[in-house]
């Protein structure tokens, strides 16, 4: 059954009832007419008696003024006074433009309210007053009285028949096959609009065309837009425009599915999908979401605007979402993206909110219950606690969604997607480090960054860098610092009512940390409090933990912000909260301030051991120097093993007249190339031993050792397990035995070194090589070197090679080959 004969029969059922007075809302003034006309034939009524603002009392059919205009009685207060005489028997008094007529007249109201009296005493049997205007207004004296009936919008068959009209009287040609598209173009709008649109296209061509249907969906758009409730919006998001968020977007994938092949799906029991409600924080990707689900289902997307629903006349909220679920209707099949839904049930000022709250919420229920069109719903909220819980129940929507704030996985996702935007390219950058700088951050939040970032490149006329990006985001103040309370509270509750998450979790999410931080079990507070990614008040709350590991595990927490670890470190001596074991953690945290630290050693806050430590890990220039010159050993060779150390330093600590200190430089991996030549050239043959035992020695490094170099240090050498193939050739061919022999077992020789040392004079060379397990002679000089050791088996222990064991070894290692 279409819409049409429901409102008419609506109509029919209250006036045989006897209804004083009938409201509709509907700015179709000549549809109304034609409903009322059909009326007056069915009803046998006498008479229509129709008013309007312009003219008032008018001929209902020919529209002609029955009064002078100029009499001063035109007005509806006037007017009314007219029919006091008057036989209102089987009579309709039609008062168009009725919210303005009654609006603020008190006079016209009271009058208004007589006439209804004397209709519902039964002094004019067959008599009803119908009310029409484009906007609610039933005074509250009269609202017992009234009946508020609204009109729907033409449907498919009144358009199909309203371009049939055109279509005949030659104002528009259309083609077969464009007017089912033109239908869907045109559902939504009333009657009058269809007729203003089809005459704009029409101007353009008279024949519809493609070009045509494009301006008919332009108008449309402004058209929704002047409706106030609904926007057409245009989108041009794809799913990987979303950063994380994958449960949902698989889901949202699965219901688009289902929706491209409805009628399919439907024949084989499939339900129509109905919609999905989102959840969650501000910021985080609801609305986007929404908008990609548009892409997704390739529907049109149509925004409601609870807040702008709310009316302040008796039904206009009521009216307003009725208009726009009315309007949704008949463009879909669309998404109707309901933005901030909870704000229909909050801060509605005001006696009767609750009531109102009531009607909206069981019309809007009722219309998610029985809604046959194909309308998929997404309905958005920050504050699920102001839902009425009759919404979160199951069945109301297909799922409700929570969307947190994105977890470390996420957020490297978004910071991608919006870098890509930027057209940034992400190869230089350090992206983990990026990634936990804005642990807090919600999407929008990484977006800011990035925009701030991408503004102060430009203005420094320089390409985006790492430090751009890092500073940004130091100088971005997170949603959820700012709104705190409120998502602490929303965190809460979106654990309790255990929503489904809408990020495929790859750690911990905040929410969960929030739980774990109050968990009664110390093992999970120890993991929440040890995890980069918990958010600062978590952390600040454990740290006043009772369970010591708890605490500790925070100091260590590589993100423990700035703030806990200055208080730490500042807590004097004599205190009773001062704590060497927490002092040391908190001084040896990457994030504490290098300001503090100098202070503290410079007035002796600082013990040798802790100052060890520091020196061998703190990055801060300052600190580095006054640890330079520290009068503990153990510090200085704590910093000369500081991979952050500057060349300068390196050079410095080089004159240390304690030896240990050279030696930890040596072994410092991030040895400087100036440090390292002034080593291999000046340094005495302890020193370059000791650089020989470095793990990675270039083969430029390992020349310069070799020259001059005495036996321990050939030994040495020898036994690199990097060692290049030219020095393995120059040691193979070393005068000193006892290099010879330690080389033969270096695993790392190349062929060609193995076939010099297999020709090697000295037997317990040869016998050393047989044993190497890395051994990769041809067949017939690894049988030649085995039938060698075989003969001259004594000589292993002669030379002190172990050879007895190991010959089984080398036996069965060649035997495939012998
Ligand atoms: P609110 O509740 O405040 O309306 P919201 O959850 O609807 O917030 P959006 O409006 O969708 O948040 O997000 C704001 C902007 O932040 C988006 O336009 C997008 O650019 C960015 N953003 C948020 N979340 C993500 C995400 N997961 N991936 C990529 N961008 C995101």
């Amino acid at each position: 059954m279409t819409n049409k004969p429901v409102f008419s029969a609506q109509l029919e059922a209250q006036l045989r009832a006897g209804a004083p007075a009938i409201f509709i809302h509907s700015a179709e003034e000549a549809r109304v007419d034609q409903l009322l006309i059909a009326l007056q034939e069915r009803l046998g009524l006498k008479r229509i008696h129709e008013w309007n603002l312009g003219h008032g009392w008018v001929d209902f059919t020919n529209k002609q003024p029955l009064s002078n205009p100029d009499s001063g009685t035109t007005e509806l207060e006037h007017a009314l006074l007219q029919l006091l005489d008057a036989d209102l028997e089987q009579t309709l008094i039609l008062i168009k433009g009725a919210r303005l007529a009654l609006e603020n007249n008190r006079l016209a109201i009271a009058r208004l309210k007589q006439l209804l009296n004397r209709i519902e005493r039964g002094h004019a049997i067959g008599c009803s007053v119908i009310l029409v205007s484009e906007s609610v207004c039933i005074p509250a004296s009269i609202e017992s009285q009234v009946t508020l009936l609204p009109l729907p919008l033409p449907d498919r068959e009144d358009i199909q028949a309203l371009l049939a009209q055109a279509d005949a009287s030659g104002q528009l040609t259309l083609p077969g096959d464009l007017v089912d598209l033109a239908v869907s173009g045109l559902s939504g709008l009333t009657a009058s609009e269809i007729g203003r649109l089809l005459r704009i296209v029409s101007l353009q061509t008279p024949v519809l065309t493609e070009q045509g249907l494009k301006t008919m969906l332009h108008e449309k758009e402004q058209i929704i837009a002047k409706s106030g409730v609904l926007a057409l919006v245009r989108v041009d998001e794809a799913p990987d425009d979303i950063g994380g968020l994958e449960k949902l977007k698989h889901w949202l994938a699965q219901r688009a599915a289902i929706v491209s092949q409805l009628d399919k799906a439907t024949r084989q029991g499939v339900k129509a999908p109905k919609g999905v409600l989102i959840a969650g924080m501000p910021g985080c990707g609801k609305s986007l979401t929404a908008r990609v689900a548009a892409s997704l289902f390739q529907l049109p997307l149509l925004r409601l605007d609870i807040g702008s629903l709310l009316g302040k006349y008796v039904g206009e909220s009521e009216h307003n979402m009725r208009r726009a679920l009315n309007m949704a209707e008949m463009v879909s099949p669309c998404i109707l993206w309901v933005d901030e839904l909870e704000k229909a049930f909050v801060g509605m000022g005001g006696g009767n909110a609750s009531e109102v709250t009531a009607r909206l919420l069981g019309y809007f229920l009722t219309w998610m219950q029985e809604k046959t069109g194909a309308v998929f719903v997404i309905a958005t909220a920050n504050d699920i606690s102001a839902l009425p819980p009759e919404l979160l129940r199951k069945g109301r929507f297909d799922e409700i969604f929570y969307v947190g704030f994105p977890n470390a996985v996420e957020r490297e996702h978004i910071l991608k997607i919006h870098l890509r935007k930027a057209r940034q390219p992400v190869d230089g950058l350090d992206l983990p480090e990026l990634v936990q700088q804005c642990r807090d951050y919600c999407g929008a939040d990484i977006e800011n960054a990035v925009n701030e970032a991408l503004a102060n490149a430009f203005i420094a006329g320089s390409p985006l860098t790492q430090t751009h990006l890092a500073e940004a985001i130091q100088s971005t103040i997170p949603l959820r610092e700012t709104l705190r309370e409120q998502v602490g509270k929303y965190e809460e509750l979106f654990e309790k009512l255990k929503l489904r998450p809408a990020s495929e979790y790859q750690g911990l999410s905040v929410a969960q940390m929030i739980r774990m931080a109050a968990d009664p079990n110390q093992v999970k507070r120890e993991e929440v409090a040890s995890n980069p990614d918990c958010p600062d008040d978590q952390l600040e709350k454990l740290a006043g933990d009772s369970q010591r590991s708890v605490v500790k595990a925070v100091y260590e927490n590589p993100r423990c912000p700035e703030r806990l670890l200055t208080m730490r470190i500042n807590i004097a001596q004599n205190s009773p909260l001062y704590d060497v074991e927490l002092l040391a953690l908190a001084c040896l945290n990457d994030n504490a301030p290098e300001d503090l630290l100098v202070r503290q050693v410079k007035d002796g806050q600082v013990a040798r051991e802790l100052r060890a430590k520091l020196a061998g890990r703190v990055k801060g220039p300052m600190l580095l120097q006054l640890l330079a010159s520290d009068p503990e050993v153990e510090v200085r060779r704590g910093l000369a093993s500081n991979p952050a150390l500057p060349e300068v330093m390196q050079l410095q600590l080089l004159k240390d007249k304690d030896t240990s200190v050279v030696a930890a430089l040596i072994l410092n991996p991030s040895l400087a190339s100036g440090a390292e030549r002034q080593l291999l050239e000046h340094g005495d043959s302890s020193i370059k031993q000791a650089f020989a035992k470095r793990p990675e020695l270039t083969e430029a490094e390992q020349q310069l050792l070799l020259k001059n170099a005495d036996a321990a240090l050939k030994i040495m050498l020898s036994l690199h397990p990097k060692l290049a193939h030219g020095v393995q050739l120059l040691l193979a061919k070393d005068p000193l035995q006892s290099v010879r022999l330690n080389l033969a077992g270096n695993p790392g020789l190349s062929k060609a070194t193995q076939v010099v040392l297999a020709g090697d004079t000295y037997g317990a060379v040869k016998v050393a090589l047989a044993k190497n397990p890395g051994l990769c002679l041809d067949d017939a000089d690894q049988l030649s070197l085995k039938k060698y050791v075989l003969e001259n088996r004594h000589l292993a222990g002669g030379f002190g090679v172990g050879v007895g064991g190991s010959l089984a070894g080398v036996f069965s290692w060649s035997g495939k080959t012998s």
